[in-house]
């Protein structure tokens, strides 16, 4: 059951990756994954695709998501797994989480022109296989793309963050909102990569605390951007707070993300898996 090779957590062409599902199914089936999810950003679009292709590919799939959130002035993320795709009343809170950001693309064009880079609006834009999902990646790639920035880690030191042009705040879905979304659509909620979050350990702790009273049940533990000390923290963290474990690489591109699809670690021992929790809720390889 740990052994699994699972990878919960990663990113198609509807969203911020560079891949459409059916290459990532492709992908993950040539990488050993034996469950797979993908998990976009704000949308369900690629769930039928992605799961077709699992299912061709012989590999099993969960549906999943990832949800923008606001919690105390940080954006924090929130997977679903296992959800129902068509949902209603998940589909219409990811329609309204999706609505802010073509607005928002405009407010970072305009920053980034202010600050002397003209046109990236318009390149974030052409780099996108989501109208409705410009996200802060592709402002990023068009930055190296166009040799402004030397990679994906000098465009976040500079730009696109919090005091740098092209930072434009914006509010995402509620917590509760998110949660109770992912809930209804009969999925688990996880907290992802959260070493990630610029937090205190008090407002981290409020986080776990408001998650867990509404009805979230699972952190990420393995994660790209999780080192030896944050797994052990998180483990610590998911046993003290009676929580299952999750396992995701956050694929979002070859050459440019830093783990593999597939190629984590296994998640510590001692911890229960997020998809024991699952099963019925796999779409099972054909
Ligand atoms: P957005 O939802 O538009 O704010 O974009 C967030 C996305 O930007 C994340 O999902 C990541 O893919 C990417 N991102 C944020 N920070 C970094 C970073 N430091 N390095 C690489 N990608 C990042
Ligand atoms: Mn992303
Ligand atoms: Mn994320
Ligand atoms: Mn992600």
């Amino acid at each position: 059951m740990h052994q699994l090779n699972a990878d919960l957590h990663c990113h198609s062409t509807v969203s911020d990756g560079t891949l459409s599902p059916e290459q990532l199914a492709q992908r993950a089936k040539g990488n050993g994954v034996a469950l797979w999810a993908l998990t976009d950003h704000d949308e369900v679009a690629g769930q039928h695709r992605a799961a077709a292709a699992a299912r061709a590919a012989g590999i099993d799939y969960l549906a999943g998501v990832e949800i923008s959130v606001s919690f105390g002035g940080h954006t924090i993320h929130i997977v679903g797994l296992g959800i129902d795709p068509d949902d209603a009343a998940l589909r219409t809170g990811l329609a309204d989480t999706r609505r802010g950001r073509d607005r928002r693309a405009r407010a970072i064009g305009d920053s980034l022109a202010a600050a002397g880079v003209d046109g990236a609006l318009e390149g974030a834009q052409a780099l996108a296989g989501n109208p409705e999902m410009v996200t802060r990646t592709h402002f990023a790639r068009w930055l190296v793309d166009t040799g402004v920035c030397r990679d994906l880690h000098d465009v976040f030191r500079q730009y696109l963050v919090r005091g740098k042009p092209g930072y434009v705040p914006q509010q995402w879905a509620t917590l509760r909102d998110a949660v109770g979304w992912i809930a209804g659509a009969g999925g688990i909620a996880v907290i992802a990569h959260p070493a990630r979050y610029k937090v205190t350990a008090n407002e981290e702790s409020a986080l776990f605390d408001e998650f867990t009273s509404y009805g979230g049940r699972a952190v990420e533990v393995q994660t790209a951007s999780h080192g030896d000390a944050d797994v052990a923290k998180y483990s610590a963290l998911a046993r003290r707070h009676g929580l299952l474990a999750s396992r995701g690489s956050d694929f979002h591109a070859p050459g440019e993300s830093r783990v593999e699809l597939g190629a984590l670690p296994a998640l510590p021992g001692g911890l229960t898996p997020v998809w024991s929790e699952l099963h019925t809720r796999i779409v099972r390889a054909a």
